[in-house]
């Protein structure tokens, strides 16, 4: 009976709806070895990240010579040029499918098994912890090493960077069991959260009936967590109740596990997982209001906007006297990161809590943050194609010389190579983010106007002017955004 469900729902679908039923794909999917050999090969690079950038030259901070060297050295060459970028596009178009063959994640696979073997009690994350605040801290702590030590450009700085992350991973898999460090640690964990919910494919199943009958739950059991090859979900989800592709690692171990083959990976229509009225944790509306500023400050290249954004942490320095471009950079980080982005949603929670009359400040950022999410992802699609053009055009110059040294000498002193180029001028670039922006824009707004219709029919009490506030404040993010993108 179990195999007749399966088999009358298996052979209504299209291939592109599950990719799983290739048989190439399958029999790689299913391979003892998927995906470890990839996040081994991943591991390789990590380690080579840190060898390359440890103790490599620091330039002074904004100087020439730091803006060159970046761009030479392996580490943050393809740590911050091309890494961090993908994983921004690889998010919105297959989800977080840099997580299944992420270093970091067997680095703590291997820990909590070593943990196991010398008998440390493991637990699960304290509940204190399980909100997602961790994240919010270490993704304030790098984007605040970014502005304040220039890790994103000096190679020391980033391999301290990696070389920290893969100590809290081994640590988390040491002392804590089910992917603690990935669920509440991971600076990029709802980052990739967000994001993932857009991504144009799911990792669902196939046919409920076949679960409802199934009596091992191999996907989900606990007995066969610890084993390497079809594990029950090593992060504690439930794959048959899977409705969200923001906690799923696409670590396909319940792909294997299921012994009826019941679970696909394909195709879906965009931004399926944004779903208006779902209840969330306040540490997602936390990161949507820093990425708010960060984005801000990352796509405004014009000099003049630049400076006019940049007014406030410059006069401050002024007043507090700070001379210091470590001090300098960390008042920049503050403001951008925290009050300038603050002030914008703080400032609409505000009106919104006036009008509707009966919510508190965080039934808005809990409410309709979410719905903020594709136009903040297409600020950032905009931002990493701007990376990519500025970085790939010399991407074999730190594969020739990974520390960077030669090559930025016969750049730099002698004069002897040209400094890589862009590939096409930002001025004609800016279409393109100028139309992605406009499509994430409009996905916004037809999300807000989403959640205004399902709230008129809830018991919360809203007016019509509430309603329009948080179309208000799209409009004002999107204006930021498309000003700063047209003036490129
Ligand atoms: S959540 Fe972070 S540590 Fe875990 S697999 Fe994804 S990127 Fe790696
Ligand atoms: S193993 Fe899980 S996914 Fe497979 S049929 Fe059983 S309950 Fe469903
Ligand atoms: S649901 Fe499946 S693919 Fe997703 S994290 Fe769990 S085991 Fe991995």
């Amino acid at each position: 009976m179990i195999e007749k469900h399966f088999e009358d729902s298996k052979t209504n679908l299209p291939w592109f709806r599950n990719i799983l039923q290739i048989p190439f794909v399958r029999n790689v999917v299913k391979y003892p070895l998927y995906p470890y050999i990839f996040q081994f090969g991943a591991l390789i690079f990590f380690l080579l990240f840190i060898y390359y950038g440890w103790q490599q030259p620091v330039f002074e901070l904004n100087s020439a010579s730091e803006k060159l060297f970046r761009k030479l050295n392996f580490t943050t060459f393809i740590v911050w040029g091309i890494w961090w970028p993908s994983m921004i596009w690889v998010a919105f178009l297959i989800g977080r499918a840099w997580c299944h063959v992420c270093p970091l994640e067997l680095l703590m696979n291997f820990a909590e098994r070593l943990g196991r073997r010398l008998k440390i009690p493991q637990k699960l994350m304290p509940k204190i912890f399980r909100n997602g605040i961790l994240i919010i801290i270490g993704y304030l702590f790098v984007q605040f090493a970014v502005s304040t030590f220039h890790i994103h450009r000096a190679p020391h700085g980033a391999a301290i960077f990696l070389f920290s992350l893969g100590i809290f991973a081994f640590l988390g898999g040491f002392f804590y069991k089910y992917r603690s460090f990935c669920s509440y640690v991971c600076p990029v964990g709802i980052l990739l959260n967000c994001y993932s919910r857009s991504a144009p494919f799911e990792l669902r199943i196939i046919n409920d009936k076949v679960c409802k009958q199934c009596s091992t739950k191999d996907c989900k059991s606990p007995e066969t967590y610890k084993q390497w090859n079809k594990r029950g979900c090593p992060s504690l989800l439930n794959p048959p109740k899977l409705n969200s592709n923001k906690e799923c690692l696409l670590c396909m171990q319940c792909v294997k596990a299921c012994p009826y083959d019941n679970i696909r990976f394909g195709s879906r229509t965009f931004f399926k997982d944004i779903i208006p009225g779902e209840k969330m944790n306040i540490a997602i509306p936390l990161f949507l209001i820093i990425i708010t500023g960060f984005l801000t400050y990352e796509l405004t290249l014009n000099k003049a906007l630049k400076e006019i954004f940049l007014a406030v942490p410059h006069w401050a320095e002024h007043i507090f006297s700070v001379t210091n471009p470590h001090g300098k950079g960390f008042l920049k980080g503050l403001w951008m990161l925290i009050v300038f982005p603050s002030a914008i949603w703080l400032t609409f929670a505000g009106i919104y809590k006036i009008f509707s009359q009966n919510n508190n400040y965080s039934f808005y950022f809990k409410t309709y943050a979410i719905a903020f999410i594709p136009v903040l992802l297409s600020a950032h699609l905009s931002k990493s194609l701007d990376k990519w053009n500025s970085w790939l055009k010399g991407i074999n110059l730190p594969f020739k010389d990974p520390f960077g040294v030669e090559t930025f000498q016969d750049i730099f002193l002698e004069k002897t190579m040209l400094e890589p180029s862009k590939i096409v001028a930002v001025s004609t670039l800016h279409w393109l983010p100028l139309i992605f922006l406009a499509i994430g824009s409009t996905v916004s707004l037809i999300k807000i106007v989403q959640t205004n219709r399902y709230l008129a029919v809830s018991p919360v009490k809203i007016t019509t002017i509430s309603q329009v506030i948080p179309l208000l404040m799209l409009l004002l993010v999107a204006t930021i955004f498309f000003v700063n993108v047209w003036m490129w």
